[in-house]
């Protein structure tokens, strides 16, 4: 079987039977993503252990692309703290913009190489992730201290 066949069956797997689909409530942090472009929406929620992600869903209506990404996304950071989750967000970035970027230690995401001949579908791709940074980024804001000016 051809790498890029491979890839393929990986993307329609995990479109049909997305994984860790659905809504976690209740949630440490929740996230509302939308690609206009496609029309892709994307709802993440998560619960955080200490530094970690714990459990992570998500939901919505997308593209093949959309929701195989997502699905992926939510298998591979489960039990990961997030410096891991940061750089695995990089190595994927990459992967989605760099013609020469490496697969190497990604797993299954490394379905998503072939995702970088169709520059349009890279937002499609990589909105689960933007969602999951703003859901970390709530996440930050309600546990921060509060201000005081004493
Ligand atoms: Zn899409």
């Amino acid at each position: 079987m051809e790498l890029q066949d491979l890839y393929r069956e990986v993307i329609l797997d995990h479109n049909k039977h997305p994984r860790n689909f659905g809504r976690l409530d209740p949630a440490d942090a929740v996230a509302n993503g939308h690609n206009p472009l496609c029309g892709d929406k994307l709802t993440v929620t998560l619960r955080l252990a200490n530094d970690a992600i714990q459990d992570v869903k998500f939901e919505g209506n997308g593209c093949a692309i959309s929701v195989a990404s997502a699905s992926m996304m939510t298998e591979a950071i489960k039990g990961k703290d997030r410096a891991s989750v940061n750089q695995l967000f990089d190595k994927v970035h990459a992967l989605l913009t760099q013609q020469d970027a490496p697969s190497t230690d990604l797993g299954k995401l490394a379905a998503l190489s072939g995702v970088r001949e169709f520059p349009a579908r890279v937002k499609c791709a990589s909105l689960c992730w933007h969602t999951l940074n703003a859901a970390l980024a709530t996440a930050d804001a309600a546990s921060a201290p509060a201000v005081s000016t004493e």
